[in-house]
């Protein structure tokens, strides 16, 4: 019986040789998968807490893989960060949404959007120049476009990063800090960051409302962020009593499967347009 259970526990669990050959795989195909359209972007919506409208969209990519199916950019983004294929990734989805952005302003819908960065993009060679040429060549107000950082890569090297995130400020592009909460952000250095919002990482959001810690937690963020003058996004939003709370405490806005999942395009534009019809 005991061999069996191994054995089953086989067929759940890939070798570390699959799982480097998987991965080796996902960092050489990856430039192909960008040309033959397999990166795609979903959509996750962002609602204000205070009243429930719509405020933009967080883009996620996923890789629509023939052999491994649908894979998660928390597996594949990692893969290809120690590559130059991240610069690639950035600038597709970059272009994504920024024609989508335009499309949506071209139909009258006013919609905000918010991509992630890695620390490589941030710091590559020109970087808030090519954005800028993005936003010119789509005809995008860049007060539409967040850039979501995470706390440790902005934290990794905060001289080299502060000029850059000067310059996209100065663009008019609006800057988040993701993660929040799980990095070791020195207050004195959050201050001196031209950044609009804080992300509170879903982990605290998620258990809230089952430990008084984490509650806590969210609650001392909220209060952190609104006196630096921040706006405060909650993601991993699941449950309503979780969604009531956080509008209790003011928080801003709202992001997680209890709102919707992330979306591909049609799927999004269909939950939008069942929502404005009331
Ligand atoms: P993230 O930036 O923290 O994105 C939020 C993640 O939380 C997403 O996972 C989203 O699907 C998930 N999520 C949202 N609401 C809920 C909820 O209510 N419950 C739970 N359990 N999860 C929720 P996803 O899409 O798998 O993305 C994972 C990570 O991959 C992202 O974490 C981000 O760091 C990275 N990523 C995604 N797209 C890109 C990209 O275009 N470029 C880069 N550099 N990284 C990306
Ligand atoms: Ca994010
Ligand atoms: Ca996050
Ligand atoms: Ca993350």
């Amino acid at each position: 019986a005991a061999r069996t259970r191994q054995d089953s526990l086989q067929i759940y669990r890939p070798s570390m040789g699959e799982v480097y050959r998987r991965r080796f795989q996902l960092v050489t195909q990856f430039r192909q998968a960008i040309e033959q359209g397999r990166i795609v972007v979903h959509y996750q919506p962002k609602i204000g807490l205070a009243d429930r409208q719509l405020i933009g969209v967080e883009a996620l990519v996923r890789w629509m893989h023939p052999e491994f199916g649908l894979v998660s950019p928390a597996e594949f983004v990692e893969a290809i960060e120690a590559t130059g294929s991240i610069d690639i990734l950035l600038e597709h989805v970059l272009d994504t949404v920024l024609r989508q952005l335009a499309e949506w302003a071209a139909q009258g819908v006013r919609i905000a959007a918010a991509v992630n960065l890695s620390v490589r993009n941030l710091m590559a060679v020109g970087f808030p120049g090519k954005v800028n040429d993005a936003l010119r060549k789509h005809g995008v107000d860049p007060a539409l476009l967040t850039f979501e950082i995470t706390e440790s890569s902005v934290m990794e090297d905060p001289e080299h990063s502060l000029p850059v995130l000067n310059r996209l400020h100065a663009l008019g592009v609006g800057l988040s800090v993701d993660d929040f909460g799980t990095g070791y952000s020195s207050l004195a250095y959050l201050r001196r960051l031209p950044i609009d919002e804080i992300k509170i990482d879903r982990s605290f959001v998620m258990s809230m409302g089952s430990d008084l810690g984490d509650l806590a937690i969210v609650r001392a963020i909220v209060d952190l962020g609104h006196s630096l003058g921040l706006r405060v996004v909650a993601e991993g939003v699941e449950e309503e009593a979780a969604r009531d709370a956080l509008r209790d405490m003011h928080c801003d806005q709202a992001q997680g499967y209890l709102i919707s999942r992330p979306l591909p395009l049609d799927r999004f534009e269909a939950w939008l347009a069942s929502r404005t019809v009331t």
